[in-house]
């Protein structure tokens, strides 16, 4: 009996197992079947006020000028992928003395899009290349890790949407244009990104880029 017993909880512990394994799997097939329903969502853009953006420095102001952005410039915010736009805008305007976060966009892991600097003025986002440049962050560090598909296509989508809003005609790296001076954006994203140009119907590169920068003075500060 204590032998045939203990068979019985064997057996026992063996189905238990498999339930614990296919219950285990139910988060994943979920997640499958979440991305073949709804493949992204209806994306939005979570303006300043949702995330809890501190105000700009009052020097960052738009002078008049009408901002015309032609190229679309993709970072990574070489932090750690929990550390969102507050984080991020706080470095920037805390550590490196930006007058606002720098980036226009930041995209989370999730694919949340966050609304950055105004586009009604320069970003801060490549040195020496600020006019006319768009700049989008992923969240994380692609240096490190692999970019995220959900971010990708989040991505995609927003980079679509602001193409029915400026003249976009170009897409490129923060390395594209400063080669040999900075990683951004990582050596698992910046690959991605001629086909990701190519899909969009954008050319890779900085060949679009219409400066010098024409920075007026109050934003020279700005200008990183
Ligand atoms: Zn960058």
């Amino acid at each position: 009996m204590p032998t045939r017993h203990h068979r019985f909880s064997r057996r026992g512990l063996l189905k238990w197992i498999a339930g614990a394994a296919a219950i285990g799997t139910l988060p994943f097939l979920y997640y499958r079947y979440r991305l073949q329903v709804f493949p992204l969502g209806p994306p939005a853009v979570i303006p300043r006020s949702e995330w809890g953006a501190e105000e700009p420095d009052p020097a960052l102001q738009n002078e008049g000028g009408h901002e015309v952005f032609n190229t679309v410039v993709v970072h990574h915010s070489a932090m750690l992928l929990s550390e969102g736009p507050r984080a991020i805008q706080y470095v920037h305007m805390h550590r490196r003395d930006f007058l606002d976060i720098g980036y226009h966009f930041v995209i989370d892991g999730q694919g949340r899009i966050y609304e950055g600097r105004s586009l009604a003025v320069h970003g801060a986002h490549v040195k020496g290349h600020n006019a006319g440049t768009l700049g989008i962050a992923l969240m994380g560090n692609y240096e490190e890790s692999e970019p995220i598909p959900e971010q990708l296509a989040r991505l995609k989508w927003l980079i679509r949407d602001l193409m029915t809003k400026h003249p976009l005609t170009h897409l490129a790296g923060h390395s594209d244009f400063l080669p040999g001076k900075t990683l951004c954006p990582g050596k698992n994203l910046e690959p991605l990104l001629p086909a990701l140009a190519s899909e969009l119907g954008l050319k890779f590169g900085t060949d679009g880029y219409i400066g010098p920068e024409p920075a007026p003075a109050a934003l020279v500060t700005a200008v990183r």
